[in-house]
């Protein structure tokens, strides 16, 4: 009854994972800002623990209903993962669901959308012990290509780059900045930036741990970690049949996965000098994606969208929208500092998909 956004646009699926408390979390013993209901709905400033008690309910009614308004507003999103949550069944109930289509030959994305310390790395990149998205998802396509050599010839490359103040930077092999081409027959391409063939697991999460020692990080006055760059790390996958012509029956896709920078806003930092640019680029970016979302759910797919506000929509144009699949993975701290802005993202994130 009262829950919001029940059902999503079929394309674009939306989850939100919950981050735990770190030990000066737990110890501060914070206000609980979000509270998982179930695996599909969560409540926003919940009014207590356990308050959905049918017969407390009824005694606050009155009394309480105006404290109540702004309260324990419930959203319901494709999955709700809890705390306990680990990485493999954060990627088996996202990213894994849209494999099929990348070897069906289209392409997809999955975002990781949140706040700085949200947890947006830790579900893309993962540590050594436990590998995110991004490890889980080549790992199961060279399982898969495995299994399926006798009748394909299957070629699985990668890259990982990172779009920093609308610039375009190479994370594997370092070497300035990198343009954005459209080719017919190719869609877009990043001319100059280098793939690779990871042969193990191990060389796969040494890859994917230079390249995120090579982002662009500033500690700020707000926050010592912020993370500014959107890392876009890419799964391209070429597949033919053994006994089709080579140059017929050729399959060529791309799945993104990005860990998108901090969606605080601008006005937590110093806005000086070139960490204003940043963060006023940041929103450019950030801002242009959620437009172009927004433009899509509404069903837009075949009208204008704004991909050339900015060069993570310019990068992401062949992956979104058409029969594309889109993840958000809002990454949320269940001891948010500021429940109003944290609500009104996730609010806004859902309500932009919501059909
Ligand atoms: P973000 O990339 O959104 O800024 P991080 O992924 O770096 O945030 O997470 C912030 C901190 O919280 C890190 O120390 C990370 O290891 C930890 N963390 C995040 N999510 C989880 C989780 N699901 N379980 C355990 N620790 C987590
Ligand atoms: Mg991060």
């Amino acid at each position: 009854g009262n829950v919001k956004g029940a059902s999503s646009h079929s394309h674009i699926r939306v989850v939100v994972r919950v981050r735990p408390p770190n030990d000066a979390e737990s110890a501060a013993n914070g206000k609980t800002v979000v509270r998982v209901l179930d695996e599909h709905v969560l409540i926003f400033d919940p009014l207590e623990d356990g308050s959905d008690d049918f017969y407390q309910g009824r005694r606050r009614r009155g009394r309480d209903l105006n404290k109540r308004k702004n309260r324990d507003v419930r959203f319901a999103f494709d999955q709700v993962f809890d705390v306990d949550t680990q990485n493999v069944e954060v990627y088996e109930k996202t990213t894994k669901l849209i494999l099929d289509g990348l070897l069906d030959g289209y392409n997809c994305a999955v975002f990781a959308y949140g706040a700085t310390g949200a947890g947006k790395t830790y579900t893309m990149l993962g540590n050594y012990n436990t590998p995110g998205v991004m490890f889980l998802t080549v790992m199961d396509l060279y399982h898969r290509m495995e299994n399926i050599k006798a009748e394909k010839t299957c070629d699985v490359a990668v890259s990982y780059l990172e779009v920093y103040n609308e610039q375009i930077a190479d994370l594997l092999v370092p070497k300035g900045f990198l343009p954005i081409r459209e080719d017919p027959q190719a869609g877009v391409v990043v001319p100059g930036l280098s793939l690779h063939k990871p042969k193990t697991a191990e060389e796969l999460l040494q890859m994917l741990n230079f390249g995120n020692k090579n982002r662009t990080q500033h500690p700020t006055d707000a926050n010592a970690e912020s993370s500014r760059s959107h890392a876009v790390f890419q799964v391209f996958v070429r597949q033919h049949d053994r006994t089709a012509n080579i140059s017929t029956n050729v399959r060529i896709a791309k799945m993104s996965l990005i860990d998108l920078a901090g969606s605080e806003r601008g006005s937590v930092t110093t806005n000086k000098g070139t960490r204003f640019r940043e963060g006023a680029n940041i929103n450019k970016s950030l801002l242009a994606l959620g437009n172009c979302i927004n433009a899509l759910a509404e069903g837009k797919s075949k009208g204008f969208i704004p991909y050339r506000n900015s060069k993570l929509t310019r990068l992401l144009k062949d992956s979104l929208g058409g029969n594309c699949h889109t993840i958000m993975i809002a990454a949320v701290s269940k001891y948010a500092k500021i429940v109003d802005e944290l609500r009104k993202e996730v609010c806004e994130l859902k309500s932009k998909v919501k059909t």
